[in-house]
């Protein structure tokens, strides 16, 4: 099958897909706040530019796109053409955002991921429960690390 988009067109169609990221994040920072949790956004002196910082639990957030962050999930399907150019970028996100966790642990960071595929899709959770499992690992100073998805059940 050839591919039939122009470069700008894909451009446009991969910028929607990557803007639909942010409804997660809406909702995550709405409901941590109404928690009465406060953060800095996208915090550039920090790695991987968390979404969201706790500086009095130094704690950060992460809110992952499934496609661009490459989850393996219901969610995230590569595109039909050109599966290999797409294979090797995303992997490339994914090694990338491996080492920001790892740089942040060592600077005493304790790092929660939180999955479009939580709040989205057949598998999600309700808003609710992760909204609490979010704001219990924030406050909390043990694990050190947290993932919620529709892919794994969360630290309880
Ligand atoms: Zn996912």
């Amino acid at each position: 099958m050839t591919d039939v988009l122009t470069a700008k067109q894909r451009q446009l169609n991969m910028s929607r897909i990557r803007s639909r990221d942010t409804k997660p994040e809406m909702l995550i920072r709405r409901g941590l706040h109404a928690k009465g949790l406060r953060y800095r956004l996208h915090d550039k002196t920090l790695p991987g530019r968390p979404d969201l910082v706790f500086p009095r639990y130094r704690t950060v957030v992460f809110i992952h796109g499934c496609f661009w962050h490459f989850h393996k999930c219901a969610l995230s399907k590569l595109p039909e053409t050109r599966k290999d150019f797409w294979r090797q970028k995303l992997e490339l996100n994914e090694v990338r955002d491996k080492k920001t966790v790892t740089e942040l642990l060592d600077t005493g960071w304790r790092v929660l991921a939180i999955w479009e595929c939580a709040l989205r899709g057949k598998h999600r959770m309700t808003d609710i429960d992760v909204l609490a499992h979010a704001a219990k690992f924030i406050r909390n100073t043990q694990p050190t690390t947290l993932t919620i998805s529709s892919l794994n059940e969360p630290y309880t």
